[in-house]
């Protein structure tokens, strides 16, 4: 029997909870192990707070509850623990050894809640009484949680984890979707089709949000021919709460009840709708839970209907007049803008405003005609919609973009509603966006950094000379890790490939060949992101005679791997996937082109941890940031871009490959012809004799030094810890504390 003092404090307290004895100096052995129901109760703790999706540990320890489950539940263990008996999960336990697994997860997850990390305490203290107010109408955190469509959504997840790394204090607002996104499947000849599914609540890591005496909160909107409620949920991110609201009420219309279903669902009366429910309803939502925020962030104008609220709430908390409200109010908002694509920008007419801001508007005092022109650039022009992105400029203290390029684009987009000023002085800087490295970080590559990283390096993961080391590693073991990590993708790819070919009742030899499909000796580049026409995913086609002589080149041949979505209404776009998916019935190109069905974060992180260069062909200046290739490079992928969005700033000649030379042509058409060419040069020129200059044991020294490159000069810069400390420094302390900080242009 061990000693007493063997046992740790949780093991105490546990056993005081189970009530095993009451005298804890002398304890029988066997009742030492847990009980079935305590084991089973903190693994549904660690499964309901989604700090797990970066825990490797806590990662597997789920996978080995069982690994055939997990992944067809898409890595939901709120699904599986649901499924499982605390008897088979004690089973499974015994089995496997589990216990002290589950024992030091359920450990460090507690002490992750319970300390306030050292970068908050010195850099955020001012925010510790007024948090940050984050809104935004996706949130990206897991693939079993699908209320995101891409970039933007993975962002705000990327945010609120770094945000809860560093101990920012931030509160998250956003909707809940029940059918989410859509999920995509591809006809025989390529068609996308969309297949919304209801997702079960109960299934999710949601709590339902009640008051003092346990009743749900429910908030209530009027507009002018109704009145809208909401239920709202509590979504855990480690130290992070995002709160998501949800018309699915009873009392709601039976139209209202389905507002929230799903994410870029409806026309833009649904639109209207959902953003005011976000905005003014995740306002209420702060001030029913009693949280008195000291910044409001706006991620993107859909939720700024929000400021207008908070202006409410000012003039009759503090007996303001709308105008000061305004000001004040204004001082501590801060607004970042993702696209300059005009379709990104919601406008809304003069009717769908004053039906659903109406009774907003009288409480607020001011006529239709002001409250239209805070929507508008000129206020005074009575056929200018109100457009959410004018509105977030003017209420907010402070705009930025997402990259050193979008800012410069921005500010030349919006110049007309700061005519007074000269350009350079358009208030609008920007902060590039950055991806969360626990949670795109491969554990494999995790595990060799650990090798040659300082001590502790993941809590500086935002310091550059940390990223020093990458140039210690074994240059070998480095392409061995990396090598895993591709036959993992290929091993994912056939699974994908020949399920796909299943489900459209192919042929059997189909099936059976998409088992072998690509090769892993084969230079393997991917391509994956929302089908919008301005990515240019068919950019490769261009000359599908040189793609064909590339890719079956008998020395040195190329293969593909793409995935993504159109928006359901965008043809165009469905057009793109087809003619990628296509590829698979010409003979040239079936081995080595594929294209992976329903793109969503598994299908991402699998690809950006395995392909060798990763590639984006946006129509330069479009791309306002960009993220995966962020993700990509931080596993050893080469990126491989146009000079656009993070990339134009990243590029250094020796840490990947460039596209073009930065030059915008007047013409889609001519720039389009001229990126193509500069892709297949710089491809045949470059990256394929690079890669396949490799030493007598196989090792491709030139290539992996242009790796070790990559991942120093990039990883600590793109990462969203040094993104949220740049937030913090540059908008969110400035707007709490009223101070001024440059930031950057
Ligand atoms: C990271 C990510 C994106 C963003 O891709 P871009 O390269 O920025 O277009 C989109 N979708 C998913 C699922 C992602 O994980």
């Amino acid at each position: 029997m061990p000693a007493v003092d063997q046992y740790t404090e949780w093991e105490w307290i546990l056993m005081g909870i189970a009530e095993l004895s009451t005298n804890h100096s002398i304890r029988p052995a066997v009742e030492l192990s847990m009980s079935a129901q305590t084991m089973y109760d903190k693994c549904v703790t660690l499964a309901r707070n989604l700090w797990w999706t970066w825990q490797p540990d806590v990662i597997n320890l789920f996978r080995d509850l069982d690994p055939i489950r997990w992944r067809q539940l898409d890595h939901n263990p709120v699904a599986l623990l649901a499924e499982m008996t605390p008897e088979r999960l004690e089973a499974r336990v015994a089995e496997l050894a589990l216990q002290s697994r589950i024992n030091q997860a359920y450990r460090r997850l507690k002490e992750y809640l319970s300390e306030r990390p050292l970068w908050a305490r010195t850099n955020a203290g001012v925010l510790g009484s007024k948090p940050v107010a984050y809104f935004s109408l996706e949130y990206g955190v897991h693939e079993s949680v699908p209320i995101y469509s891409g970039g933007l959504g993975v962002l705000s997840g990327d945010h609120c984890k770094s945000a809860s790394d560093l101990g920012v204090p931030l509160v998250a607002i956003g909707l809940f979707y029940d059918q989410g996104y859509f999920k995509q499947h591809l006809t025989v000849d390529g068609w996308q089709e969309e297949e919304y599914i209801d997702v079960d609540v109960t299934k999710l890591p949601l709590d339902l949000v009640t008051d003092a005496q346990g009743k749900p909160i429910i908030i209530t909107l009027e507009t002018r021919t109704s009145r809208l409620m909401a239920k709202v949920w509590q979504m855990r991110v480690g130290r992070v709460n995002i709160y998501l609201l949800d018309t699915d009420v009873e009392g709601n219309s039976p139209e209202d009840r389905e507002l929230t279903s799903r994410l870029y669902g409806g026309d833009n009366r649904t639109r209207i709708r959902q953003e005011l429910v976000a905005g003014v309803g995740g306002v209420r939502v702060l001030r029913a839970l009693g949280i008195k925020p000291g910044v409001y962030h706006l991620n993107e104008g859909h939720s700024a209907f929000a400021v207008l609220e908070v202006i409410r709430e000012k003039m009759m908390d503090d007996g303001l007049s709308f105008d000061e409200a305004f000001r004040e109010v204004r001082q501590c908002t801060v607004f970042t803008t993702h696209t300059p694509v005009p379709a990104g920008h919601d406008r809304f007419d003069a009717g769908l405003v004053e039906e659903h801001l109406g009774p907003l508007r009288d409480a607020l005092g001011i006529s239709h005609e002001t409250l239209m022109g805070l929507g508008r650039v000129e206020p005074s022009r009575m056929d200018e919609p109100f457009c959410m992105t004018v509105l977030a400029l003017k209420c907010s203290r402070k705009a930025n973009a997402v990259s050193a390029l979008h800012g410069r684009v921005t500010r030349q987009m919006w110049s007309s509603l700061f005519s007074w000023r000269v350009e350079d002085e358009v208030p609008i800087g920007h902060i590039t966006n950055g991806v969360h490295i626990p949670s795109w970080l491969a554990w494999q590559m995790k595990l060799l950094y650990d090798r040659y990283f300082p001590d502790r390096w993941f809590e500086r993961m935002g310091e550059p000379e940390v990223w020093q080391a990458i140039y210690n590693v074994d240059p070998g073991e480095l392409w061995e890790t990396h090598l895993t990590l591709k036959n993992q993708l290929l091993a994912f790819v056939r699974r994908r490939v020949s399920r796909q070919c299943r489900r459209r009742n192919e042929p059997d030899e189909v099936i059976e060949a998409a088992r072998t499909i690509l090769d892993p000796n084969i230079l393997t580049i991917g391509f994956a992101r929302r089908f919008a026409t301005y990515k240019r995913a068919p950019l490769i086609l261009h000359d599908i005679d040189r793609l064909a002589r590339i890719v079956n080149d008998p020395q040195r041949p190329v293969q593909f791997i793409f995935s993504g979505k159109a928006h359901p209404r965008d043809t165009a776009g469905k057009e793109f996937i087809k003619a990628i998916a296509n590829l698979r019935h010409d003979p040239r190109f079936a081995k080595r082109i594929v294209f992976i069905e329903d793109y969503d974060i598994n299908v991402c992180r699998h690809m950006i941890q395995g392909v060798d260069v990763w590639l984006n062909t946006p129509r330069r200046p479009l791309e306002a940031s960009g993220t995966s290739g962020q993700k990509a490079v931080l596993n050893g992928a080469l990126h491989f871009s146009v000079l656009d969005g993070w990339w134009a700033e990243a590029y250094d000649g020796s840490n990947g490959f460039a596209i073009g030379h930065g030059a915008t042509h007047r013409s889609e058409h001519v720039q389009d012809a001229r990126d193509a060419e500069s892709f297949y040069h710089v491809l045949e020129t470059q990256v394929i004799p690079e890669f396949y200059d490799q030493d007598a044991d196989g090792l491709p020294r030139r290539w992996v030094l242009r790796m070790m490159n990559s991942i120093s000069s990039l990883a600590w810069r793109f990462s969203s810890h040094r993104m949220v400390a740049d937030y913090v420094r540059l908008a969110y302390l400035p707007a709490a504390c009223g101070t001024s900080a440059e930031m950057p242009r």
